[in-house]
């Protein structure tokens, strides 16, 4: 599932290729991605305008028309992003095909169509609407601590929050918890200074790592969970099997020597 790392890539990739030329036209395949917009408005509003430039918030893309606004895309389980110089059939499973007046195309494929692609006046109003919470890789030392105060509920879960920070789901909260050597069910309010500490760090540790591998487990960091993270996996630091438990309603991966709860 597209998580932090994966969408700051689709953001990049989209700065490389899709920036500053008119569109033409969108072909929405799937309805079901749009959201509270038509194909119609969705069209009315891009044609011929251009996207300017793009920003990340968790795990929303934005691109900024110069008609002022944004287009926003989410990626949910499975979406990503294909560009192609010249028209030709999409790819499978493309849900919006948009159409550069050059005859370049942006493909948004999204195979169980269950992302999103919306229309805002203001990514900081979208933002705001959802009680989405800071970024992940921006948040300071005071604000995250702040936002552990006396939260009830195991520390997994509450890393996937959106609203509590934004970016981080059930792979890299793994990946962050085993570098932090906290097991997945420990309470958030029972974590020390210390540990929210090397939990606050090991966040933006992983994630800028993961970027930097491009989000491709076997470019991971060697010390990285990530790459024996299922059956038959060993620990990278001490070789014991990794175990897997059910921390609300997700499938959670450590090494039960390395996280002691
Ligand atoms: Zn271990």
């Amino acid at each position: 599932m597209p998580e932090l790392p994966d969408v700051e890539l689709y953001r990049r990739y989209l700065d490389a290729t899709s920036l500053h030329q008119p569109f033409d036209h969108v072909e929405v395949e799937a309805l079901r991605v749009l959201e509270d917009t038509t194909p119609q408005a969705l069209g009315r509003r891009l044609k011929g305008h251009r996207l300017e430039d793009t920003r990340r918030h968790g795990k929303y893309l934005f691109a900024t028309l110069d008609s002022g606004g944004a287009l926003v895309l989410h990626f949910g389980m499975t979406g990503r992003l294909e560009y192609s110089r010249k028209a030709h059939d999409p790819p499978r499973h493309t849900a919006c095909l948009f159409h550069f007046g050059n005859g370049g195309q942006l493909a948004y494929v999204a195979p169980r169509k269950l992302g999103h692609v919306a229309l805002t006046d203001s990514p900081a109003h979208f933002i705001e609407d959802r009680a989405l919470g800071p970024d992940a890789l921006e948040i300071d030392w005071d604000t995250f601590r702040a936002a552990a105060g006396k939260r009830r509920g195991g520390v997994k879960s509450w890393l996937m929050d959106q609203q509590r920070i934004a970016g981080i789901g059930n792979v890299y909260s793994d990946e962050i918890l085993f570098q932090a050597g906290i097991h997945p069910k420990q309470a958030v309010r029972d974590l020390d200074d210390d540990e929210l500490r090397d939990l606050h760090r090991a966040i933006r540790e992983v994630l800028t790592a993961a970027i930097e591998a491009k989000a491709d487990p076997e470019h991971m960091p060697p010390g990285f969970l990530l790459p024996h993270r299922g059956e038959g996996g060993r620990c990278p630091r001490c070789r014991t099997g990794v175990k897997k438990i059910r921390a609300s309603g997700r499938t959670a991966w450590y090494c039960p020597a390395c996280q002691p709860l």
